[in-house]
């Protein structure tokens, strides 16, 4: 059985148009949308930390993994009320160094948002919601010397933890960019699983370090959607 992972951004009103990344950008009701049609298909939609169970193949049941990349504001705002009405959790992976900041990384590129402050991220744990390690300045560890590399692997985990008060167990690699040698980094430095932006389902036994997901952007539309849950649509453009 594949393990679907699905990756969003942001949950939030589209940007003007033109603007760039906008198909990021999520609308609120497409995502209400497809919670309500994963818990009709029999889904259960998981953080990565609940997942973990499914993906060493301990245990077997229709699940979808829900992750975020870089812990924007919205989706406190807009995805957390929707998770909880299902009883689904997620996984949230933030900048370690940029909590209550903007997604600084893409300025000149791409419109600037709010990511969550302390408080957000503390009301996401306390919701049973997970959270996850993009780094520390959502470094692209392949242009980055190994130890600097390593820093923001080992570091990123350390510092949210601190803040937090609570375990990290799951990384995320910036712009989707590693190599081998940055997968041995995040196990090594306790991680348990990594994942990835190369496009499929997950195979039970897979590298848990270099996970495929499933990218949910504003223009997936139904029917785009069912055929990334349940068919091998994704699997084949991998
Ligand atoms: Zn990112």
């Amino acid at each position: 059985m594949k393990i679907p992972i699905l990756m969003y951004h942001q949950i939030d009103a589209p940007p003007p148009r033109g603007t760039a990344l906008r198909g990021l950008v999520v609308a609120p009701s497409s995502f209400a949308w497809q919670m309500r049609m994963l818990r009709r298909l029999g889904y259960k939609g998981l953080s990565m930390r609940d997942l973990e169970p499914y993906l060493l193949g301990e245990k077997q049941d229709k699940v979808v993994g829900i992750t975020f990349d870089d812990g924007y504001q919205n989706n406190v705002i807009h995805a957390l009320p929707i998770l909880k009405t299902h009883g689904f959790t997620a996984t949230c992976y933030g900048v370690s160094s940029m909590i209550g900041g903007t997604n600084a990384w893409d300025i000149g590129k791409v419109a600037q948002k709010p990511l969550m402050s302390l408080e957000d991220w503390r009301v996401w744990n306390e919701s049973g919601m997970d959270v996850g390690s993009h780094t520390q300045v959502h470094a692209n560890l392949t242009e980055l010397t190994k130890e600097a590399a390593l820093q923001q692997v080992v570091q990123s985990k350390y510092e949210l933890e601190q803040t937090l008060g609570i375990e990290v167990r799951h990384f995320c690699y910036p712009y989707g960019w590693f190599k081998t040698e940055h997968e041995d980094m995040v196990r090594s430095a306790g991680y348990i699983t990594a994942t990835s932006t190369r496009r499929g389902r997950v195979q039970i036994g897979e590298n848990p370090y270099a996970l495929k997901r499933i990218m949910v952007a504003r223009a997936t539309n139904p029917l785009q959607f069912f055929l990334k849950i349940l068919t091998p649509y994704e699997d084949r453009r991998a």
